[in-house]
């Protein structure tokens, strides 16, 4: 019931985030003239003005969430989901955006071809249409990167040209503030500046004020290496300690000079440790240039802490559980595993970590001992050359009453994929699947 009810909340946090964002639309609407749709013409504009208006509102709400303020995130399902709301309000904001200029110049194009150039490309005295052109086209110039199309971009270089998508903002308030004539004054300025308002206080407060309320410098205490490509740190903190809970994750930023890159980037990391330890650990892979050159960092070196971020699990134990881990996505799991041994409390869990052989089953060994050590948990690994792709017949004969579990699933992208299939295939319901990326993008 717990995990419905949050599910719910979590579906009501997405849903409002989107209403507040299409609520200038929704108030131009009730404000358009009687008249508005009959007619191509007419309705061609309204549409462009709507377009216009609800894209901006979007726009705007989308920047909002993309503020990291730890705890905030949990009522949406953690920061992986909130994120992924930022990314489609941002994506639906840019395609209304590009339709308002199109929709109203086709709206003139039926007075003459002149006209609907002169919509598109004012004279002179046009300003701020020029700024809204301003906006459309910064805006196509920093989103354009974060769109697949365009390739898999440079992480800190996407970074740094997807925060001056804040300069297309103001361009469009800009805009908007002065032709924006649908929402009648004094609710077309108490709209937009309250917008404006709210995002800008909500960029500052995450920028400022959240972090600086949230970080926390470590050092390296040891080095662990359970494979040659990764790298358990354990943490000794510096200052007040990290509170979080199993499964979150933190920024981790390293100022270890000598290392070959990565020198204060911050990258998520889950925190693979039991809340209940005093030291931190952190289980890296070396999945590109920061995550290798952390692979030689040394005892003693500071490292900066930023979170904890992230609700993949809920904060009671569900009644059964099903987990699905896969390669690096084991840590979420083995800080969980970890956490439960340390309470030696009843569960009901059942674990399939899918790896491609023994060499590269990160962490089993320990995974089998702590098994030993929580009572009603089940242990599966699965070897790909071995047993092939996850199937459905594997999942249920491993676990008969996987149906009527609550399924936590980490790992690739396509083991991701491949085992929502074979889950929701063996009868799981969709409310019940829930997943944790590793790609914030
Ligand atoms: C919620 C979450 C938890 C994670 N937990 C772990 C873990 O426990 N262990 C582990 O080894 N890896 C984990 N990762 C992945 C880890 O963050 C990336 O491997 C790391 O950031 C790669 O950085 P790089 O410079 O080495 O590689 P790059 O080549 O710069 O990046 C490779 C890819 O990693 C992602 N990435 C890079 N930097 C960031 C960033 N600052 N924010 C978000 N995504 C970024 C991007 O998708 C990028 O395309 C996690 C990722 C997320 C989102």
């Amino acid at each position: 019931m717990n995990g419905i009810a949050e599910i719910m909340n979590r579906n009501f946090a997405h849903a409002a985030l989107w209403l507040l964002g299409l609520l200038p639309a929704v108030v131009a609407w009730m404000a358009l003239p009687p008249g508005s749709f009959s007619g191509a013409a007419a309705s061609l504009n309204s549409a462009g003005r709507l377009t216009g208006i609800g894209g901006l509102g979007l726009f705007l709400l989308a920047a909002m969430a993309s503020v990291r303020i730890p705890g905030f995130d949990r009522h949406f399902g953690g920061l992986t989901k909130l994120w992924q709301t930022h990314h489609s309000m941002g994506a639906v904001a840019f395609l209304l955006l590009l339709c308002h200029p199109l929709l109203l110049a086709l709206a003139s194009a039926g007075i003459s071809p002149a006209a609907a150039v002169a919509v598109l490309f004012p004279p002179a005295a046009g300003t701020a249409v020029w700024l809204g052109w301003g906006a459309l086209l910064s805006m196509m110039v920093f989103l354009a990167p974060s769109f697949a199309f365009f390739g898999p971009p440079k992480y800190q270089r996407w970074k740094k040209i997807h925060r001056l998508a804040a300069i297309s903002a103001v361009l469009a308030l800009a805009h908007t503030l002065w032709l924006e004539r649908t929402i009648p004054e004094p609710w077309s300025s108490l709209i937009w500046l309250g917008l404006a308002a709210a995002t800008i206080g909500a960029l500052v407060y995450g920028l400022v004020f959240g972090r600086r309320a949230s970080q926390y410098p470590y050092t390296v205490a040891e080095v662990a290496r359970p494979a040659n490509n990764v790298v358990e740190l354990s943490l000794n903190p510096l200052g007040k300690p990290l509170r979080y809970e199993a499964g979150q994750f933190v920024y981790l930023s390293h100022y270890d000079g000598k290392l070959p890159g990565g020198y204060g980037e911050e990258h998520p990391y889950t925190l693979s440790s039991s809340p209940a330890e005093l030291q931190v650990r952190i289980a890296i892979k070396d999945l590109g240039d920061a995550s290798r050159a952390i692979q030689e960092i040394h005892r003693g070196s500071k490292v900066r802490l930023v979170g904890p971020y992230g609700a993949f699990f809920p904060p009671t134990n569900s009644d059964a559980e099903l987990w699905i881990a896969g390669g690096i996505g084991i840590t979420p799991f083995l800080g969980r595993a970890r956490d439960l041994a340390s309470r030696a409390e009843r569960v009901d869990i059942n674990m399939i970590y899918c790896v491609q052989d023994e060499a590269r089953a990160l962490f089993a060994d320990e995974l089998r001992q702590l098994k030993a050590r929580i009572p009603g948990f089940c242990l599966t690994v699965h070897y790909f050359y071995r047993d092939g792709p996850l199937a459905t017949d594997f999942v249920r004969y491993h676990c008969p009453d996987c149906s009527g579990r609550q399924v936590y699933v980490c790992g690739p992208g396509p083991l991701l994929k491949l085992a929502r299939e074979v889950v929701l295939g063996a009868g799981v319901r969709r409310s019940n699947f829930h997943s944790e990326e590793f790609n914030l993008l």
